[in-house]
């Protein structure tokens, strides 16, 4: 029985310490590699592309010394850190802190290891979910793909009398929505999510035909939501109600694991997702998952770089002057 990989030596390869004590200079200069990769973090104007940009005298901003354009912008200017308030410390921190949590990193424990307030922690948290939820735009899974779906939000509570109590089975709550999500079987195997108000076949539908390639092999439960997808790819049916497994990889169990990780991190972590960012908290799990074998190194970098990459939140920016999303801005609807 091999060793469990968070135990292993290649998982902690950065240790939070080592973020802490970084200077806020030497964490300016990783930034600008993540954010400049090409030219080994020289700037580069985001308006026109011009590599020859100049330092101004108060420092940390840049001008291009392109005539028709002379835009000026710092590292963060135009991404989903724009308008920072935080150290580019900090916010690292936050990051190699986010990079930890293998169900994830809730933001009043962010809070208190940092000394920032609660506010500030969760709408950076936010941000890195966002760009690891856009991920998922050109996604495409291959070989052995599973398809399922997990009912997660709509819970109501019983009654204390046993006479005012009623069958929960039987009510619609207007905040239930489901998970759906598809599988790559495999170690490299990638994860995407989508979040819907019904296991229903037209997002079934769209899920496999916009992010599984078609030679890939499906496989699902007998649930009707998953009848016409033999029009799209190859597909194979697993009957949960006479087994999990029919032997000779006919399951979804490889999907159910990542269901399971999901479920763990909204009853242990978060407490609550709500209908309005759970698409955003599961696109991160879903992430997690599929990079749940690298190092912390690794984890902090690719989210900085994502974020980064990311330009500035729509969603998310001027949150605390009113600018938020609706509740169900974010469930897919086809
Ligand atoms: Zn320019």
């Amino acid at each position: 029985m091999g060793q469990h990989f968070l135990l292993s030596k290649d998982a902690r390869d950065l240790p939070l310490q080592k973020v802490m004590r970084m200077t806020e200079p030497g964490a300016y200069r990783l930034f600008k590699r993540a954010r400049w990769p090409l030219t080994n973090g020289e700037p580069v104007c985001p308006e026109c592309g011009n590599v020859r940009c100049y330092e101004l005298a108060r420092g940390r901003r840049f001008k291009c010394s392109f005539k028709e354009c002379k835009k000026e912008f710092t590292v963060t200017s135009g991404t989903l850190f724009a308008s920072r308030k935080l150290m580019f410390r900090q916010i690292l921190a936050i990051i190699a802190m986010s990079a930890n949590g293998a169900k994830g990193k809730a933001a009043l424990q962010v809070a208190r290891e940092l000394g920032v307030q609660n506010k500030t922690a969760w709408l950076n948290l936010m941000k890195l979910r966002e760009a690891l939820a856009a991920r998922r735009g050109n996604m495409l899974l291959d070989g052995e793909v599973e398809i399922d779906g997990m009912y997660l939000l709509g819970f109501v509570r019983q009654e204390n009398r046993k006479e005012d109590r009623v069958d929960r089975r039987t009510i619609e709550t207007p905040q239930r929505v489901v998970v759906m999500a598809v599988r790559e079987r495999g170690w490299r195997g990638q994860t995407v999510t989508r979040v819907t108000q019904s296991e229903n076949a037209n997002c079934a539908w769209d899920l496999v035909k916009s992010h599984v390639s078609r030679e890939a092999h499906v496989y699902a439960d007998e649930h009707l939501a998953y009848d016409e997808l033999c029009g799209l790819n190859p597909l194979t049916r697993v009957n949960h109600s006479k087994a999990f497994s029919h032997g000779e990889g006919v399951s979804t169990n490889i999907i159910e694991s990542f269901f399971s990780r999901v479920r763990r991190s909204y009853r242990g972590i978060h407490h609550r997702f709500s209908v309005k960012y759970l698409d955003w908290y599961a696109a991160e799990l879903a992430w997690r998952e599929d990079l749940r074998r690298k190092g912390n190194r690794r984890l902090t970098m690719e989210m900085l770089v994502r974020s980064l990459m990311h330009p500035t939140s729509r969603n998310l920016c001027g949150y605390f002057q009113g600018n938020k999303p609706k509740d169900f801005d974010f469930v897919w609807r086809g």
